[in-house]
């Protein structure tokens, strides 16, 4: 790419393209936790996050989700819908883990009963606090009706997920999703789902799978995101 990025965030950049409602994505090798006090960069970790969004965004179409992906062009870069994105984060939590078990005092490992949805205010200068639907409303962050549709979004994806990769021998913990509009007034699934956004727990060892491996400095982070990509390959098509 020679023109500079419209936007570089901490994980990718995004760029103009002569399509003005579309946007490409390039995914970086850098990786990022704890709001970017910790950093490192790490070779083919964009590539594969890359692709295993892609067929997870695919999976999603399979079941009637509007998503950004437009199309992978190679190995780092997608096409994508350019997006009025909300500024939230929208977490799915199937097991606990990460921040709950820091905040509500639940051992790692307890598997809910039914999901819980969270909703965070994506300002890094904030470090992306928690926030509930009051919040989201009085700071006209969204709409109630916008909420309704993004929580019911959020839980029809994970209803479709967490089969799909228990399928595959992988514990769906946890994901992050962020949602946006697109062009013709529709919310749409943009941004990425892959091991930096999800957390994957090999169903038998319980093996992590995702960005854990950096943030608890397991180490053989691109070897187990490679691990999630095979198994995509060989069973999730
Ligand atoms: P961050 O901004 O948190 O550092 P990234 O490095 O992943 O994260 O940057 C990607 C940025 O692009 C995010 O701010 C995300 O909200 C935004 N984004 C993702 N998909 C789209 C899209 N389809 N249209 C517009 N913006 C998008
Ligand atoms: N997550 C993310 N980006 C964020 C915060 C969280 O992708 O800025 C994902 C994270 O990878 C995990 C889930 O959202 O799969 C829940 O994260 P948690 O709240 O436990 O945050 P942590 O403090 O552990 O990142």
């Amino acid at each position: 790419m020679t023109n500079p990025p419209l936007y570089e965030g901490k994980a990718k950049k995004l760029y103009a393209t002569s399509n003005p409602s579309q946007l490409l994505l390039s995914y970086k090798d850098e990786a990022t936790a704890f709001n970017g006090a910790k950093k490192e960069t790490i070779a083919g970790k964009g590539e594969l996050n890359n692709r295993i969004s892609n067929l997870v965004m695919q999976e999603l179409h399979k079941h009637h989700i509007n998503t950004h992906l437009i199309q992978e062009l190679n190995h780092t870069d997608s096409l994508v819908k350019k997006l009025k994105m909300f500024p939230l984060e929208v977490i799915v939590r199937n097991i606990s883990a990460g921040s709950l078990v820091k905040k509500l005092g639940v051992s790692e490992g307890k598997v809910f009963d039914s999901p819980i949805l969270e909703f965070c205010y994506k300002n890094d200068d904030l470090g992306d606090p928690m926030i509930n639907t009051y919040h989201i409303i009085a700071l006209n962050l969204a709409t109630q009706e916008e909420i309704e549709s993004i929580s019911a979004l959020a839980l029809q994806i994970n209803e479709i997920l967490r089969p799909y990769f228990a399928k595959l021998q992988i514990q769906l913990v946890d994901f992050k999703l962020e949602f946006g509009i697109d062009d013709e007034g529709k919310i749409c699934l943009g941004d990425e789902i892959s091991p930096d956004t999800c957390r994957f727990w090999e169903m038998q060892t319980k093996e992590k799978l995702d960005k854990d491996r950096f943030r608890e400095d397991l180490g053989n982070l691109t070897e187990s995101y490679r691990v999630v990509l095979e198994k995509i390959l060989s069973k999730g098509q």
